[in-house]
């Protein structure tokens, strides 16, 4: 175990030891490769670094209380990789590759994995590239698919809170037959112009539909939620990417009897809400304070303390990632540990 200070990890990136790798070329996947190396080199012609021939993933590794260190939901993650490198023009990477490259990355960064009670997990970033040298506007035929590994702090060093948020109209972070449902980073390089002014405001961005500005559609790097009555209502959009934590968040519900709706919301149905929240899987949860509509001059109120329909699914989300609770629809992959 590394002798890192696990209590004052942050959200951000701490380098780990290994990085794990597989090149295809010539119509194949070559083996996988752990390099002590964290930089790569590639062409700068590379299709993504000219066409942003790119697509990646997030997930957790958690130690247990147990002990024992849970993967959650990996193949979720392989599945939506595989969409988006399909629809990136760019080779689908295996399951079991993507799966034995995840357990790979964390065994040999297994010193970097914090230990149970501090919160603190590791971030796996499966990250596939093409690197064929292109000037021509033609996808590569050469790809890297590596995974990153990084110990992180708690998403609330403070304890379960919430965060406030604004609508944003000016920006749309995809088109309504783009990009917006597949996991990639240009989606990102199309936001920063309106993520970040907010969070120099610690604000969280709320974009809407970007065909009329009518609905809501997601919160950038994270789904929308919104409990009405009693009931879990997520946005219904071509545009915003399937999150893992929200389908098992939905899964929860029908376990608790809490009706789960999934259809367009009207921004002015932000009125009707009492609980918000961002979920996704950095905070899981992240429950909205307050909501500012800055071109109505409007502002939809939450309360500064997350609401009881987050906490419990927060809490026992929580639990059976660090196997406090039963896993009882078999999310978590045991990555054994030697
Ligand atoms: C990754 C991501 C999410 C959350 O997905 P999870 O699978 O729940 O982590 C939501 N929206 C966007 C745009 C994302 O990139």
């Amino acid at each position: 175990m590394k002798n890192i200070d696990w209590g004052k990890l942050t959200f951000s990136y701490t380098e780990c030891e290994k990085l794990v790798r597989c090149s295809y070329k010539d119509g194949a996947w070559g083996p996988l490769r752990v390099t002590t190396d964290m930089t790569i080199q590639i062409h700068a012609a590379a299709a993504a670094l000219q066409y942003a021939q790119q697509a990646f993933e997030g997930l957790k590794a958690y130690r247990g209380v147990d002990g024992v260190i849970r993967l959650f939901r990996p193949l979720e993650n392989a599945r939506r990789l595989a969409d988006s490198a399909k629809a990136m023009y760019m080779a689908v990477v295996p399951e079991d590759l993507f799966l034995e490259a995840c357990r790979i990355s964390i065994l040999e960064n297994l010193d970097y994995l914090p230990p149970y009670g501090t919160g603190a997990t590791m971030y796996l970033r499966p990250i596939l590239i093409g690197t064929t040298p292109k000037v021509g506007v033609a996808p590569a035929h050469e790809f890297e698919f590596m995974v990153v590994a990084t110990p992180i702090g708690p998403y609330f060093p403070a304890g379960f809170g919430t965060t406030p948020f604004i609508i944003n109209r000016h920006v749309d972070r995809a088109a309504p037959l783009g990009t917006g449902q597949y996991k990639v980073g240009g989606n990102y390089a199309a936001s920063f112009r309106a993520t970040e002014p907010a969070h120099e405001q610690g604000l969280g961005v709320l974009f809407l539909d970007s065909k009329e500005h009518k609905y809501i559609d997601e919160c950038g790097g994270a789904n929308f939620i919104g409990i009405r009555d009693g009931v879990y209502v997520t946005p219904l959009s071509a545009s915003i990417l399937p999150s893992i934590i929200n389908r098992s968040l939905r899964t929860l519900c029908y376990d608790f009897n809490i009706d789960v709706e999934e259809r367009q919301i009207p921004v002015e149905e932000l009125s009707m809400f009492q609980e918000t929240a961002a979920v996704g899987t950095g905070a899981a949860i992240s429950p909205i304070s307050r909501i500012y509509d800055p071109d109505k001059q409007l502002t939809y109120e939450y309360g500064d303390a997350p609401g009881p329909v987050c906490c419990r699914l927060f809490n026992t989300l929580r639990d059976i990632q660090f196997g406090r609770a039963e896993d009882n629809h078999g999310w978590c992959t045991i990555i054994d540990e030697h």
